[in-house]
């Protein structure tokens, strides 16, 4: 039990239930999907903006941090919380207006990615950001994070659909950026996309939708190796052809997604590509993609062209990191993202480092992005798993970097990567990232110790 008198805080509140103190049945909130954990001193269920400013005028008086949170379904520990935090959650703020004629939504941070993609598809509009976890993502946590997702090699990413945020700052107060305003002045929207909850609380967000999009044809494709499947990556993307979805999945990743499933819906491959072509010029396109993987000795193309079977596949795809998950004792999921033409090279690295590794090394990935999540597997959970998992992280870090790639494809800093950030941006461009931290927030009472060192 905690310390602090919360008695002055549970009265400002719109519900004094909103708050809990004893947390003994929410263990949940103190992790996200990583392995790290840190029990907080409070939790509290915001529903409106009023309980969010009294929540950090709170936590000023009592020098208290302040970790914003929204499904915890992050890879990076963005929400893990800190040491003397109140982890705020957002969840409950599920707004959600579609405005058809001007094909945006303004929705709650809480709201679930799949809500506002079913809601928008109901009205014969899409929103295509689509991580993996869009069934129980926020759209809070998306922007935080700047979520891709599978259709992003297509339709962007989270940040290429906000046209607005609404949030409250470090001090308690208001802010609005985007269509909330007249769109003039610095686009300071911007500062705010991938922040991880260190610059402000997201209180709503304005997404612009697209016209619903129809279903290209998915393709599963086989390769006898991961060189050969990842050959065929770079070409097809390189060749001009842009498919809705183009996933990578290596041998290793397929036994563990087919061993959770208790299924082989994934054949018994080397390498998987999992494709859905773009809803124009299917045959075109699926015909070129024939070609290309082909040409790379590819084992065999299937087309799915049962939209349930297909679905299944998807599903299948989506659920991978789960499956990790539950089959390791320690898993470590990094995602970098490397150029187009060298995915070959960052796939044969990793395959090595399989081979000489003790632990279980794996990956998969929205590769046509040229993103690609390695997944470090420790398979009885000992110290000695953990430091050689430490070790080649950080080798990967740098062979991504080698390659010309980013060591966050999608998941964010956090406080898995922090110590890695020196290794991709100079100096001076961290140290102007810091300054603008210290002007929003200069008691680092945000989410303290996330992204930075
Ligand atoms: C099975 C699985 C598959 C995944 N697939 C993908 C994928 O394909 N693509 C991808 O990009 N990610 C993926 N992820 C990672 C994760 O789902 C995303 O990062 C997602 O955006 C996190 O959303 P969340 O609501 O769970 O946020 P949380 O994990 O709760 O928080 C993430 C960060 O956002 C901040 N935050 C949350 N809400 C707010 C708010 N209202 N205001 C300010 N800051 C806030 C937190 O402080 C934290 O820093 C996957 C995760 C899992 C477990």
């Amino acid at each position: 039990m905690s310390k602090v008198d919360f008695l002055k805080l549970r009265n400002k509140l719109s519900n004094p239930e909103l708050l809990i103190t004893d947390l003994t049945e929410y263990e949940q909130y103190f992790h996200d999907a990583t392995e790290d954990s840190c029990v907080p001193e409070a939790l509290i269920f915001t529903e409106c903006e009023n309980d969010i400013s009294e929540t950090i005028k709170f936590c000023r008086e009592h020098k208290l941090s302040l970790v914003p949170r929204g499904a915890g379904t992050g890879l990076s520990g963005g929400c893990v919380p800190s040491q003397g935090s109140i982890v705020l959650s957002t969840e409950r703020m599920k707004k959600l207006e579609i405005n058809s004629k001007k094909k945006l939504a303004l929705c709650g941070p809480g709201l679930i990615t799949k809500d506002l993609q079913d809601k928008s598809n109901d009205v014969g509009l899409a929103y295509p950001p689509d991580p993996a976890s869009y069934e129980e993502s926020t759209l809070g946590g998306n922007v935080a994070e700047n979520a891709g997702g599978l259709r992003c090699k297509r339709f962007g990413v989270t940040k290429d659909y906000v046209i607005g945020l609404k949030g409250i700052l470090a001090d308690g107060k208001k802010f609005s950026t985007g269509i909330y305003n007249k769109n003039s002045g610095f686009n300071i929207g911007d500062i705010f996309i991938a922040s991880e909850g260190t610059l402000c609380v997201i209180t709503e967000i304005a997404v612009r939708l697209i016209d619903a999009v129809s279903p290209g044809n998915t393709l599963l494709i086989a390769f006898n190796s991961p060189k050969d499947g990842a050959n065929a990556v770079s070409q097809i993307i390189m060749s001009g052809i842009i498919p809705t979805i183009l996933e990578y999945i290596d041998g290793d990743a397929i036994a563990c997604s087919n061993e959770y499933e208790k299924s082989d819906l994934l054949d018994d491959s080397e390498a998987i590509l999992l494709i859905e072509t773009s809803d124009i010029d299917i045959s075109d396109q699926t015909e070129k993609i024939r070609i290309i993987c082909q040409n790379n000795n590819s084992k065999y193309i299937r087309i799915e062209k049962n939209d349930q079977k297909a679905e299944s596949l998807w599903k299948v795809r989506r659920n991978i990191s789960n499956a990790m998950k539950a089959l390791a004792k320690i898993r470590v999921s990094e995602d970098v993202a490397v150029p187009i033409s060298k995915f070959p090279e960052i796939i044969d690295y990793v395959r090595q480092l399989n081979e000489r590794s003790t632990i279980r090394i794996n990956c998969y990935g929205h590769a046509g992005d040229g993103n690609l999540h390695v997944n470090l597997m420790g398979m009885n959970g000992s110290d000695t798993e953990l430091e050689i998992i430490e070790k080649h992280v950080e080798q990967i870090m740098k062979k991504t970097i080698q390659l010309g790639g980013t060591i966050s494809g999608e998941h964010g800093i956090g406080l898995a990567k922090r110590k890695y950030l020196g290794l991709e941006f100079d100096k001076s461009t961290i140290s102007y990232m810091l300054k603008l931290k210290e002007i929003f927030d200069p008691d680092n009472i945000l989410n303290p110790g996330k992204i930075f060192l």
